[in-house]
């Protein structure tokens, strides 16, 4: 009995791990940077079909940077490309996750966004553009080690809050308290999980509900505790990521810049929370 269970470990572990690496090795085959760039902004480069979609990226792309710059305190770091896609296969064979659904994904120096985002969601382009943009932010300033081990709940809810929304927009403010009222919160530790950055685990609902709108609600709640950061200590939060983007580990630059634990700021946050929801 114990050795099945032991069995079934190990395949799982397999499994999660072929998983992880499946969208890198992928990646490595099927580089953005092989497609072909635009005229006007050769860090735009686009599938045969998707010109017009990267047109409408490059025509945002400073504006979206400028954001990011201003927001998460100074310049990109490193040269980067974004790519747009109109395949689904194609986009996920090069975005480095594997798979089609996220409407974009940042994998060190290029930002894949989806076909899926051109086609039935365009009007949350910009956001997305700029969501994406944070994560290139601190790809630029971190090797993977670094970037991995801050908690995928900070990565997700800065680029959230950076964007305005960009990644939450299916939920509301006002939904997600109304969650965070009922106990229906996402975790948010001082330290990354392991294959931490792969996706932020929504909060446990209702059957059936659509799995999209739990990622939004995921995204709106760690955006929300993240401008609670901000607002609460904007000095303290400037010194989080100035201390982040040289590599500090996240547990204690957090706990230098806020002078309290995340747990204890997260107490402060769903206090704020359920008292707005009231
Ligand atoms: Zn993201």
């Amino acid at each position: 009995m114990r050795k099945r269970l032991i069995a079934r470990i190990a395949l799982a572990a397999c499994a999660a791990l072929l998983a992880a690496g499946c969208g890198p090795v992928s990646a490595a085959l099927h580089d953005p940077h092989d497609l072909p760039a635009l005229a006007q902004d050769a860090r735009v480069h686009y599938e045969a079909t998707a010109k017009g979609y990267a047109e409408a990226l490059a025509k945002l792309l400073p504006g979206a940077m400028a954001r990011v710059e201003a927001e998460q305190g100074g310049p990109l770091a490193k040269p980067f490309v974004v790519a747009a896609y109109l395949d689904d296969d194609a986009y996920a064979a090069g975005n480095g996750l594997g798979s089609p659904k996220p409407r974009g994904v940042t994998y060190f120096d290029r930002v894949a966004m989806s076909p899926t985002l051109w086609r039935e969601e365009p009007e949350y382009l910009e956001a997305d553009l700029v969501h994406e943009l944070s994560h290139e932010h601190l790809w630029g300033h971190l090797s993977a080690v670094d970037y991995f081990q801050i908690p995928v709940w900070f990565v997700e809810g800065l680029a959230v809050t950076v964007s305005n929304g960009g990644g939450a927009q299916r939920v509301s403010i006002e939904e997600a308290e109304r969650e965070i009222a009922e106990g229906h919160v996402i975790e948010t530790p001082d330290v990354a999980y392991f294959f931490g950055n792969l996706g932020l685990k929504p909060p446990p609902r209702v059957e059936n509900e659509d799995q999209r709108l739990r990622v939004h609600m995921a995204y709106r709640q760690a955006g929300q505790f993240v401008s609670f950061l901000r607002a609460q200590n904007r000095q303290g939060f400037k010194s989080l990521l100035d201390r982040l983007t040289t590599g500090e580990r996240f547990k204690p630059a957090f706990e230098a810049s806020f002078g309290t634990s995340v747990e204890a700021m997260r107490e402060r946050f769903l206090t704020a929370a359920r008292a707005s929801a009231s």
